[in-house]
């Protein structure tokens, strides 16, 4: 199926002012007219609307639409996932995943539309009985980044739509196509519910500007936003200025500690998948790794054998494991990491452009290994690209103080059979991340927890255990049975 077909097959037409580029090969797949100011008031209005008829319906019911838009997804993943694939250039097994994580939240979000429950709290006063009712927050705003095109959405829409809200999202500038397949297919979903409200999901689409009006308009009380921590910084005041709620999901820089006791072969596999996987792409890909000295010469020429034969190519290919970065900057910006790590006496094995003559238009890179003197400036920063810096230690307890040691704190994990070790790292005094793990990477989270980190990666949780609770509003409700007026703490008012 190419471009074209895969359009049609979500019923989009190939018009607009703004040409949609496959980072595959530069070539032209689409085009999409953006909103301007006043298209974008129209459509919060329009959530506003369709918010205010979805609150009275039973939070099962609203499961029901879920339910459906999981059919849809499900009947339709791998048209879905090669338009990823073709949109945002990921290998089709991760375009495809992508979607699958869409179908997981949306049972995720069935369930729990039986299950928004609130507490029954013992009241200090006679006669008196206090309650907590979760009620459905208002029209939810969601600005989502490249790398996650459409799963990103669906952790935040299947359970904001759940929690009774509308939502308006406006997707990244570089993959609008697969939020408007996303949308015909969550309208599909709506036609056969039968009465949902009009408009009870909407896109809008643009750059930064677009995401800003969202950020600073009063009807949207939650935004979520999952981009850049430059993003998250620009974006949080403005919400804040006006008291509404947000969801930041930014930067990371993710870190593993190899242990001597590390099983290298379990290692060695997930620091591949999550260092070079999407390209690099990936706020939870693997940047930094600390390996014990007693390991080092063992560990780390093994993977640099493993990276000289990645198949780099053509994500729609099968033995294809590295795509092409999503466009010139990337490329630039993994080039100037890689220059300021030599720098900094780093060691670079790999990098560079590659299949330059095959896809002069594109952008592959060449996975890197940049073993490092110590956690430098460079290394401490995220840089958006298949770098992986490694370093060596000798102290389990200033390795893990180093892995702290950098602003972004989203996805962590050790490689060891030492159980102290392990406990260490997930105590209180352990990583300081919003994932930690044992003995697995730190991509590839399951929807079931709550995802999100720490520190600049923003703090914001979306996905599962309770991150349902940011889309709602909590009301405390206290009921007076009783035929006398006690107040609380006992305090006397006679009048
Ligand atoms: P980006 O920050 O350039 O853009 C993200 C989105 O924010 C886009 O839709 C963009 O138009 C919008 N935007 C940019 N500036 C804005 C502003 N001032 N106000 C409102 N909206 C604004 O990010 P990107 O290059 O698309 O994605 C890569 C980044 O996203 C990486 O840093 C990565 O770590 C991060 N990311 C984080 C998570 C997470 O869950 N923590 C997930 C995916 C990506």
């Amino acid at each position: 199926m190419q471009a074209n077909e895969v359009l049609s097959h979500f019923g989009l037409k190939h018009a607009g002012d703004h040409a949609i580029r496959s980072p595959i090969d530069g070539a032209e797949i689409g085009r999409v007219s953006y909103d301007d100011a006043k298209s974008a008031d129209a459509k919060i209005a329009k959530s506003v609307e369709a918010f205010r008829a979805w609150r009275n319906v039973p939070a099962p019911r609203r499961g029901e639409l879920v339910r459906l838009f999981g059919e849809e997804l499900r009947a339709n993943k791998t048209a879905l996932g090669r338009l990823v694939t073709l949109e945002a250039g990921k290998i089709l097994q991760e375009g495809l995943g992508e979607v699958q994580e869409m179908i997981d939240i949306c049972d995720f979000a069935v369930g729990l539309s039986r299950q928004l429950y609130g507490l029954t709290i013992a009241s200090e006063r006679p006669g008196h009985r206090m309650m907590e009712t979760w009620h459905p927050a208002g029209p939810v705003g969601v600005i989502s980044a490249f790398n996650f095109p459409v799963a990103v959405w669906a952790w935040n829409a299947a359970l904001a739509i759940v929690c009774g809200d509308s939502v308006i999202w406006k997707p990244s500038e570089k993959t609008p196509l697969t939020a408007l397949a996303t949308q015909a297919l969550f309208e599909r979903a709506v036609k056969r519910f039968g009465d949902a409200p009009a408009n009870l999901s909407q896109i809008v689409l643009g750059l930064r500007d677009v995401g800003e009006l969202l950020a600073k308009d009063r009807r949207l009380p939650v935004i979520s936003a999952t981009g850049s921590t430059r993003m998250g910084r620009e974006l949080a005041p403005v919400v804040a200025a006006r008291f509404g709620r947000s969801i930041l999901e930014l930067g990371g820089n993710n870190g593993m500690i190899v242990a001597p006791s590390a099983k290298l072969d379990l290692a060695q596999r997930a620091i591949t998948f999550a260092a070079v996987g999407t390209a690099g792409q990936r706020c939870t890909s693997l940047r930094r790794l600390f390996v014990h000295e007693t390991i080092y010469d063992r560990l780390v020429p093994s993977l640099k054998s493993i990276y000289a034969g990645l198949p780099i190519g053509n994500p729609l290919e099968k033995k294809t494991l590295v795509g092409p970065l999503i466009d010139k900057a990337a490329f630039e910006n993994m080039e100037r990491a890689l220059a300021s790590a030599r720098d900094e006496g780093g060691k670079i094995t790999g990098g560079g452009r590659a299949l330059e003559n095959e896809f002069p238009n594109a952008f592959y890179a060449r996975p890197a290994i940049a073993e490092m003197p110590d956690q430098t400036p460079t290394v401490a920063r995220e840089t958006f690209a298949p770098i992986l810096y490694v370093m060596r230690y000798s102290n389990f307890e200033d390795t893990l103080a180093k892995h702290n040691a950098v602003p972004q704190g989203l996805s962590s994990c050790v490689f060891t059979q030492d159980m102290q070790e392990a406990e260490k790292f997930l105590a209180a005094s352990g990583s300081d991340c919003g994932i930690a793990n044992v003995n697995i990477g730190p991509s590839g989270a399951e929807i079931g927890g709550a995802f999100g980190g720490e520190k600049e990666t923003g703090g914001g949780r979306e996905s599962g255990s309770d991150s349902w609770k940011a889309y709602m509003r909590r009301q405390t409700a206290t009921i007076n049975y009783s035929d006398a007026l006690p107040l609380a703490q006992g305090i006397e008012f006679d009048v």
